[in-house]
C-alpha cells in the first residue's frame, strides 16, 4: 500500500501516547491523537497530588512527536462499519485504523452512601476534588482509606507521612498481590507512619456517611474524609459502540491486540482484554501494549502478519510516603516472589521508575520505534489456566 493511512488514537495515557509516537515512524501514516485534555496525567502520582506532595500533570505536547496531530475532544461513539468516530464536539472523524486506549476509571461506588460521601482518586478531577476536601478539614481530622491494594497503600502512607490520622480498611487482606514477606514489610511501614490497618473478613465498608464509615461487623469508624481506592472500571465506549468486550467493558482482542470484531481496531492499556485475559492494570503494561498496538497497525496496513504481544512483568513498585518504598519482585507470570527492596532504596527506585515512564514517552517521541520490553514465555500457560483448557482461549485474527 502506498497511499497515506489515517490512524486515530483514542486516549493520551501511557498506552495512547506510546502508540501515537511510535506510529510516526512512517511518513505515509497520519496520526491523530484524541484526548479530552491538553495534559498528560501521570496517574501514578495522583496520590501525591491529593496529599499535596507533588504534581501529576505534564504538558501533552512535551511528550508527543511533532508529527502527532493532537485533538482536544472525546469520542462518544465508534461507528466501526463506517470506520468513523463521533466526537463530543459533534464532528465525525474518519479513520483507516483506530487505536483504542481509553484507560480506566474508578469503580462505580455502589456501597450505600459512598457515591455521596467518598472520594475516588483514579482521575485528575477526582484527585483535585480530594485534595480540596482534605485542605478543607483540620490536619488532625480522621481520614479513612478504603482498599488495601497498591493505590490504597500509597494513598494511606502519603497522607500519614504528611501528618494525617489515617485508617486503612483493607478488606480481607492487606496488599493481596504482594508476597507474604513484602506484605509484612508494608505492614511495618504503615505502623511506623501511624496508620491504623483494619483487615479480615469484616473489614469491608457497608455504608459511608458524611462523618463515618460502618463496617460489615457494625463497627463505626469516624471519618472526616473517606477515600475510595477499591475496584476498577473502564469507559463504556466500546460496549456502547456494540464492540465485543469482557464483563467489565474492556475491548476483547486477540493476542496481536486486534479487536475480535474488526481488524481495523487495535486496543492497548487498561481498556484492552487480549484473549479475555487482560494484563494487570499498570503503566508497566500500558506502555509496551501501546507500542505493540502501533506495531500491529503498521504491519496490518501492509498486509503483513502482526505479532503476538508478550510482556514479562518485573514486579510492583509502591511508594510508602516520600522517604520509603517497596519494589516487590515477581517471577514470570507476574507472581510475587520472596524478594523485595524496601526503605530509602525502595523510595529512590520508585521515584526513578516514575520519572522513567515520562522519559520513555519522550524517547519514543524523538526516536519512534525505540521502546523495547522483555516478553514472557508463560503467557500461553496463563491463557490455558484462565480457560481451564489445555490450549486456552488464544486467538489470532488475520484478515
Ligand atoms: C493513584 C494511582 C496510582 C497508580 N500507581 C501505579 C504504579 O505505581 N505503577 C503502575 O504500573 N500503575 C499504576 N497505576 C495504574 C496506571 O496509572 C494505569 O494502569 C495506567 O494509567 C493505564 O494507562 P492507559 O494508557 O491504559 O490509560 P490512562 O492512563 O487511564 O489514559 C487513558 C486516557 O484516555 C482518555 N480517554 C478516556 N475516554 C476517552 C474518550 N472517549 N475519548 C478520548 N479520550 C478518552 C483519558 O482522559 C486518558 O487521558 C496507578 C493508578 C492510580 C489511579
Amino acid at each position: 500500500m502506498t497511499s497515506t493511512t489515517r490512524v486515530v488514537v483514542l486516549g493520551a495515557g501511557y498506552a495512547g501516547v506510546h502508540a501515537a509516537n511510535r506510529l510516526t515512524q512512517r511518513e505515509d501514516v497520519t496520526v491523530t491523537l484524541i484526548n479530552p485534555y491538553p495534559v498528560f496525567i501521570e496517574r501514578i502520582r495522583l496520590h501525591q497530588l491529593a496529599a499535596g506532595t507533588g504534581g501529576a500533570e505534564v504538558t501533552l505536547r512535551d511528550v508527543l512527536a511533532p508529527a502527532v496531530r493532537l485533538r482536544i475532544d472525546t469520542a462518544t461513539t465508534i461507528n466501526a462499519p463506517d470506520r468513523t468516530l463521533t466526537l463530543a464536539s459533534g464532528e465525525t472523524m474518519p479513520y483507516d485504523y483506530l487505536v483504542y486506549a481509553v484507560g480506566s476509571t474508578s469503580a462505580t461506588l455502589d456501597v450505600p452512601g459512598a457515591a455521596d460521601y467518598a472520594y475516588p482518586i483514579a482521575s485528575l478531577d477526582e484527585a483535585q476534588r480530594l485534595r480540596a476536601a482534605l485542605e478543607a478539614t483540620g490536619p488532625t481530622a480522621p481520614v479513612v482509606v478504603v482498599g488495601g491494594g497498591p493505590t490504597g497503600i500509597e494513598t494511606a502512607t502519603e497522607l500519614a507521612e504528611a501528618g494525617r490520622a489515617v485508617t486503612l480498611v483493607c478488606g480481607r487482606e492487606l496488599g493481596p498481590s504482594l508476597h507474604r514477606k513484602g506484605r509484612a514489610h508494608v505492614a511495618r511501614e504503615l505502623t511506623r507512619l501511624g496508620v491504623t490497618v483494619i483487615s479480615g473478613t469484616s473489614a469491608t465498608v457497608q455504608t459511608a456517611a458524611r462523618d463515618a464509615v460502618v463496617l460489615s461487623d457494625g463497627r463505626k469508624l469516624p471519618s472526616a474524609v473517606t477515600i475510595w481506592t477499591a475496584g476498577f472500571a473502564v469507559p463504556g465506549l466500546a460496549r456502547r459502540s456494540n464492540l465485543s468486550t469482557d464483563n467489565l467493558g474492556r475491548l476483547l482482542t486477540d493476542e496481536t491486540l486486534t479487536s475480535i470484531d474488526d481488524p481495523r481496531i487495535i486496543a492497548a492499556g487498561d481498556a484492552a482484554a487480549p484473549s479475555g485475559v487482560p494484563y494487570r492494570m499498570s503503566c508497566q503494561a500500558a506502555g509496551p501494549l501501546g507500542a505493540h498496538a502501533a506495531d500491529t497497525v503498521l504491519r496490518r496496513r501492509t498486509g503483513a502478519e502482526p505479532e503476538e504481544f508478550s510482556l514479562r512483568f518485573v514486579g510492583q513498585c509502591l511508594s510508602l510516603g516520600r522517604s520509603a518504598g517497596i519494589i516487590q519482585l515477581a517471577r514470570a507470570g507476574d507472581e510475587a516472589i520472596a524478594l523485595h527492596i524496601g526503605g530509602r532504596a525502595g523510595a529512590r527506585l520508585k521515584e526513578y521508575v516514575c520519572r522513567a515512564t515520562i522519559d520513555q514517552l519522550r524517547k519514543e517521541a524523538t526516536t519512534p520505534g525505540s521502546r523495547r520490553w522483555v516478553g514472557d514465555g508463560s503467557r500461553a500457560a496463563q491463557l490455558a489456566a484462565a480457560s481451564g483448557a489445555p490450549s486456552g482461549p488464544r486467538r489470532t485474527i488475520n484478515r
